[in-house]
């Protein structure tokens, strides 16, 4: 049903800022969840007549980096207004936003779609204003109210309908959530509501110019629900369309139980706002050299990283995506390459075994007590055979227990791998002269055998004989037989 009708969606995000204090007053900003309600509140927040709100300078420098990250231009005259309506939840009966003027416009971010293209969407706009408290609805009639999140500062990032579909939507705010991250301004928990990410769908003949009637969907707590919301809600106005009906512009709200949309309410007209210049507050200037300062000290964002560990360092588009997924492993990473290691194989021994230790410990790499220059001294005594891969693996673990340097568990457990090509021959030549009937078969052909007694060879040095070396001894062996059977 949905081949005769083009898909147009919009993501409003709306991400708290990690900042201190509130948006424009002193009050802490706690977490809403662990936080006594009420606890963190002031004149100012709490909306009491005649107070007078400050502008958070760090929010606005977090705003400016998100700006900046998203390909926008930073606005140097900077507009905050009142944004009227009443709720229960917004105490002054208005909420101070940016309309007209907001600090950015004009961005774009990359999207990798599963198909392996790469689509552009476009940032309408980044603006800055205040979250409201938050209501608890007891379900016997009455509500509580917490005032904690009221002033939290809070960041609006508006895409273009760009989008075509759900699963668009979930590529593009995952993009979003890991950009915020690595900019350190939001922690990207949605479970939490410092994330919100809220869709504009609609749909339109295929071909046309005009937009069709849109809805806003609202309760998405996660990416899944955010691409299986939209996906239903796409498919619900064309059936609509289809039955000779007219979809009604309204908020719906998302039934993560039930997987399907409701309608919540009629959804309000910006000029039903009312948006007006805030008079509390002076215009916000923001000159060229602050905005530079903030650009030049953006971090890396994992795009570039990508990029730079697959043409670079030529790891393959899964190692590269996996590394540069989280900021502080990504920099740990960088933090071995510089350190000398080869960058493959510490891209290996991290996804596949540091990874997994850290998984069963709980613990996350800048928690640990593996630094990148320990991984990669570890990896040097690998590589010049010191130990073998069994070993280091063993060490590896130990390393992260206990912080102690590869070198030393190796003497301390006496892991040295032992490369003594007399040693090991002696032991091989009595497990062969022991085993005249496998020598046989293996002559014969039964090649598995060779894992017979290089397996033994390994038991009875414990571990620590150089793999490689066995097998060429043996090797060796059997030549020398088959030569003397000839
Ligand atoms: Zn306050």
């Amino acid at each position: 049903m949905l081949d005769k009708y083009e898909p147009v969606i919009g993501l409003e995000i709306h991400a708290e800022l990690l900042t201190r204090s509130k948006m424009f007053c002193g009050c802490r900003v706690v977490d809403s969840v662990e936080a006594s309600p009420n606890s963190a509140v002031c004149p100012v927040c709490l909306g009491m007549p005649g107070m007078l709100p400050v502008i958070n300078g760090r929010a606005v420098e977090f705003a400016m980096r998100v700006a900046l990250a998203l390909n926008c231009t930073v606005q140097p005259h900077n507009i905050f207004a009142r944004k009227n309506y009443f709720y229960p939840d917004l105490p002054k009966s208005y909420q101070i936003s940016q309309y007209e003027l907001p600090i950015g416009r004009g961005g774009w971010l990359d999207v990798d779609l599963p198909g392996g293209e790469t689509k552009r969407i476009g940032i309408r706009r980044v603006h800055m204003e205040e979250d409201t408290g938050k209501l608890t609805h007891l379900g016997d009639g009455r509500s509580l109210v917490d005032y904690n999140r009221s002033g939290v500062p809070l960041l609006e990032i508006v895409s273009e309908p760009d989008i075509r579909s759900g699963e668009e939507a979930r590529a593009y705010a995952t993009r979003i959530r890991q950009i915020l991250r690595y900019l350190g301004v939001n922690s990207g928990d949605m479970e939490k509501g410092v994330l919100r990410v809220e869709p504009n769908i609609s749909i339109r003949p295929r071909g046309s110019q005009s937009f069709g009637t849109r809805i806003e969907l609202k309760n998405l707590n996660s990416f899944r629900a955010l691409a299986d919301g939209t996906d239903f809600e796409l498919a619900r106005q064309a059936a609509v369309l289809e039955a000779g009906g007219a979809v009604v512009q309204e908020t719906r709200g998302w039934h993560d139980g039930r997987r399907e949309t409701f309608s919540q309410r009629v959804k309000e007209e910006a000029e039903d706002y009312r948006y007006f210049a805030e008079p509390d507050l002076p215009p916000l200037f923001i000159d060229d050299a602050r905005i530079e300062r903030v650009r030049a000290e953006l971090p890396e964002l994992p795009q570039a990283k990508e990029r730079r560990y697959r043409e670079d360092l030529s790891l393959s588009a899964y190692d590269a995506a996996v590394l540069a997924e989280d900021r502080a492993v990504a920099e740990w990473f960088d933090a071995a390459v510089a350190a000398g290691g080869e960058p493959k194989v510490i891209a290996n021994w991290l996804i596949n075994d540091v990874f997994r230790l850290l998984n069963e410990r709980g613990t996350r790499i800048e928690a640990s007590r593996l630094t990148p220059a320990g991984l990669v001294e570890l990896l040097e005594l690998l590589e010049r055979k010191t130990i073998n891969a069994g070993s280091a693996k063993e060490v590896l673990a130990e390393m992260l227990n206990t912080g102690a340097a590869a070198p030393a568990i190796v003497a301390a457990r006496g892991l040295g791998q032992i490369s003594d090509a007399a040693a090991l021959g002696d032991i091989l030549d009595a497990l062969l002269a022991a085993n005249p009937g496998q020598v046989d078969a293996y002559l014969g052909g039964k090649e598995g055998l060779r894992g017979f007694f290089v397996g033994q060879v390994m038991r009875q040095t414990r571990g620590q004989a150089e793999p490689e070396l066995v097998n060429r001894l043996f090797d060796e062996r059997i030549a020398a037989l088959k030569a003397a059977n000839r």
